[in-house]
């Protein structure tokens, strides 16, 4: 019998351990260092005197990027450890950093894994795997997001380089970036999932322009962290394609999932955060006679959430073993339909967490209505939810027929037909024994 929802005992010692350590050691950060980008700055003096030590006690415990494979470095956990993990990592805008594990640069290190040529792991993988650089992806476009077929930014062979012309947007970082990894199309005489091409474009490159660092809800205009770039003719030498010409959509493949099901490991770790306030206020606040938690209206929002919280971790640790056990197509399934469900378990439960708060829940006094804001957003990255959707009903479809004649499959007077038809004999001994 392998369905177990236990965890072996010396894996549960590091959980407890990095459950106290990140409460206690991480999280401080995040109230003391939270303008826009904080934890992806390698040039703060600050925050590294406070970072390294952190860093180097994680490595001790051999903690540190634990989403890789032994071969680089990492202890090759697999996806249901990284579950685990990430469900505390996620209590902390900074605890990524701390363990070397932080988006986008763990997706951006696993295809210089699989694609890179010795030379460009070298340059770029080793770095940022020491958490000395970060790194930034550059694929969407002011005109095009999730559809690519609408994307327009191109590149070109000219002697040794390629020449990279076009705009991208909302590259997460990228102000702050070593590197970009840029998507443009190499061939437009083919469908785009076979014409783009990736690059590694250093962003000092002359050309690469920053037009503005759009921000998130409550960040000033100009001072966020998410770049619209313009790619001036940058040349970058020929060595720095990754990958073959038109594999671009092959290594997006490969970040996209890792970085999907992330997010929603570390949203496990969020909600649980909101639950714990939600249940505390319950218990504390006086109201109309009674405290909160007596009211029956209440007890419902505990019991949602409860439920909630239970079938989305559910859903990523299932996501994560099916992950583990290397069915590609499946696993596409099972990502796509975390995908759906992380925003959707941020807004509910942090709703009423923040709605049990009254108007501390609604203030900057309370994390409640920031963490809120992150709800419609992770609905976005990554790819909106609808497309995910189409994603999953695609899949499932798969394993079905259509029907063969006029009527479903289930039509009930043909199956009660057969099913008489089955049982004849007994339904005659009935009738006989009358
Ligand atoms: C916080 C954040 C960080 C990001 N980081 C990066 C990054 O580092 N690098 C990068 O390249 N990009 C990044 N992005 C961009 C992200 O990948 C895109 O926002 C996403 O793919 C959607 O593209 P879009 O914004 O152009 O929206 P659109 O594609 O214009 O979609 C807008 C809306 O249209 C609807 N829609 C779209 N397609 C369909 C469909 N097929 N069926 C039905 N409805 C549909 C949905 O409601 C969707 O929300 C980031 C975005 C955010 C919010």
């Amino acid at each position: 019998m392998a369905w177990d929802f236990e965890t072996e005992p010396e894996f549960q010692e590091k959980l407890d351990w990095m459950d106290h350590f990140v409460r206690e050691e991480v999280e401080p950060m995040d109230l003391v260092f939270d303008e826009p980008g904080a934890s992806f700055r390698t040039d703060d003096e600050r925050t590294r005197r406070i970072l390294e030590p952190l860093q180097k006690e994680v490595q001790e415990r051999g903690l540190w990027a634990c989403h890789l494979g032994p071969e680089l470095g990492g202890k090759g956990y697999g996806q249901l450890k990284l579950a685990l993990m990430n469900e505390i990592l996620g209590r902390s805008q900074w605890a990524s950093r701390v363990f070397g594990c932080q988006a986008p640069d763990t997706g951006n290190a696993e295809i210089l894994a699989h694609y890179g040529t010795p030379q460009q792991k070298q340059k770029y993988l080793e770095p940022l795997l020491r958490g000395e650089i970060v790194s930034s992806y550059s694929m969407t476009e002011p005109q095009a997001g999730s559809d690519p077929r609408e994307f327009k930014c191109s590149a070109f062979k000219s002697g040794d380089e390629w020449v990279i012309q076009g705009e991208k947007w909302f590259s997460s970082n990228a102000a702050l970036a070593e590197f970009l990894i840029v998507m443009a199309i190499t061939d437009p005489d083919v469908p785009v999932h076979q014409g783009a091409s990736m690059f590694l474009v250093p962003t000092d490159t002359p050309g690469v322009e920053f037009v503005r660092n759009v921000g998130l809800p409550g960040e000033p205009i100009g001072e966020g962290v998410h770049g619209y770039i313009r790619y001036n003719d940058v040349r970058v030498p020929a060595e720095n394609l990754l990958g073959g010409p038109g594999q671009a959509f092959t290594i997006a493949q490969t970040r996209l999932g890792g970085g999907r099901v992330h997010h929603a490991m570390r949203t496990v770790g969020q909600v649980r955060k909101a639950f714990d306030m939600m249940c505390e206020r319950a218990l504390s606040r006086h109201t109309a006679g009674s405290i909160l938690a007596r009211k029956q209206s209440v007890q419902n929002m505990i019991a949602e959430s409860f439920i909630d919280i239970e079938q989305f971790r559910l859903l990523v640790l299932k996501t994560a073993w099916v992950i583990d056990k290397g069915d590609k197509n499946l696993a596409r399934t099972y990502i796509a339909a975390v995908k759906v469900r992380t925003p959707q378990v941020m807004q509910d439960v942090v709703g009423r967490a923040l709605h049990i708060h009254g108007s501390l829940g609604c203030s900057n006094e309370m994390p409640l209505a920031g963490m809120w804001m992150t709800a419609p957003i992770m609905g976005v990255v990554d790819g909106p939810t609808e497309v995910h959707r189409v994603t999953i009903a695609k899949q499932v479809l798969r394993d079905y027929q259509p029907s063969e004649g006029l009527w479903p499959s289930a039509h009930l007077p043909p199956r009660i037909a057969a099913a008489r038809e089955k049982f004849a004999k007994f339904l005659e001994l009935e009738v006989g024994n009358l």
